[in-house]
């Protein structure tokens, strides 16, 4: 009787293997996992270039599937972004994390934390309201916290985006442009809307000192965020030479496992016992 539901489980990744991939990623299916509480966040220091000090973490999220094991976020947030379920996704990772960072404080542990957010949840009325009731809640100033903003298809609605980012950026709440350098995350979008940094793609940054037009990208980058008084992250760090070469380019920040892959909560603070912080954004 002990062992049935370990062979259970193993009957049911069996035949969940076996059915139409297509079958498992379902509205119904991720508004389940976040009533049963099947996803989870990581965390990513995020270090300052100069000082090497820890600024701030990301977070990252990760489903917990009861059939399908560990599934990282490229395997189900393009679905989720694609459709309606984008925003109780966004609530959830904006309200776990903001209550962990509210925890860690708590301890003793201050610090940032950057949250993803896809542009399509920007023409949702309610996002600011809910991070800031978040905020709130946990004791957190919005100072404390970035959006960081991947826009994946072109921005609908874009009036409302203007008006959300609007509002959280008067919060005294940072935004970042995410992947800059790919997609859709374009010069024409850093005219119009006030993002306060921009993060290079880690396609550009990983292996950067073997390439010549990398290089000239990242610090034509950098010169952009310079001219326009913005924060510059370089994610994808890692090496000693990408952390150097980004450095020596004058970005401000860097992320990437040269200085830690995403670890759970419970890991950060004995992790953070070895590091100076100083929190920013
Ligand atoms: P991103 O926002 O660009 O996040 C950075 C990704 O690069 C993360 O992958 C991180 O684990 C990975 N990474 C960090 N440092 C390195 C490195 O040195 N080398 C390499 N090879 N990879 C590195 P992850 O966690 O698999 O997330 C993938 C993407 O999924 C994220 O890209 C983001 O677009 C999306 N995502 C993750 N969490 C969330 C979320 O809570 N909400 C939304 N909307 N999207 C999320
Ligand atoms: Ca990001
Ligand atoms: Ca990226
Ligand atoms: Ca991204």
């Amino acid at each position: 009787l002990m062992f049935k539901p370990l062979h259970q489980s193993e009957l049911d990744r069996t035949l969940a293997g076996l059915r139409d991939d297509r079958h498992w990623l379902t509205e119904a299916a991720v508004m389940q996992a976040l009533d049963q509480d099947e996803f989870l966040l990581e965390y990513q220091p995020l270090t300052d270039v100069r000082s090497g000090h820890i600024r701030s973490l990301e977070s990252l999220i990760r489903w917990r599937h009861p059939q399908r094991g560990r599934i990282g976020p490229d395997q189900f947030i393009p679905f989720v972004e694609a459709n309606r379920v984008i925003g109780p996704v966004t609530q959830w990772v904006a309200e776990t994390a903001i209550a962990q960072l509210g925890a860690w404080s708590e301890m003793g542990l201050e610090l940032n934390i950057a949250i993803n957010a896809s542009a399509r949840n920007l023409s949702d009325d309610s996002l600011a309201e809910t991070i800031l009731a978040a905020c709130e809640r946990a004791g957190i100033p919005p100072e404390r916290v970035t959006l960081e903003i991947t826009e994946t298809a072109a921005m609908e609605r874009f009036e409302d985006a203007v008006a959300t980012l609007s509002r959280l950026r008067a919060s005294g709440m940072h935004l970042a442009i995410d992947d800059f350098g790919t997609g859709y995350s374009s010069l024409a979008q850093l005219r119009r809307l006030p993002f306060s940094q921009i993060k290079i793609d880690r396609s550009l940054v990983t292996n950067c000192q073997q390439s010549h037009s990398a290089l000239q990208i990242i610090s034509t980058v950098v010169d952009l965020a310079r001219s326009l008084g913005l924060r510059c992250i370089a994610e994808g760090v890692e090496t000693k030479e990408d952390f150097d070469a980004v450095g020596n380019l004058g970005c401000d920040v860097a992320q990437g496992y040269l200085i830690s892959r995403p670890l759970p909560a419970d890991q950060l603070p004995p992790w953070l016992a070895d590091w100076p912080v100083i929190p920013g954004p």
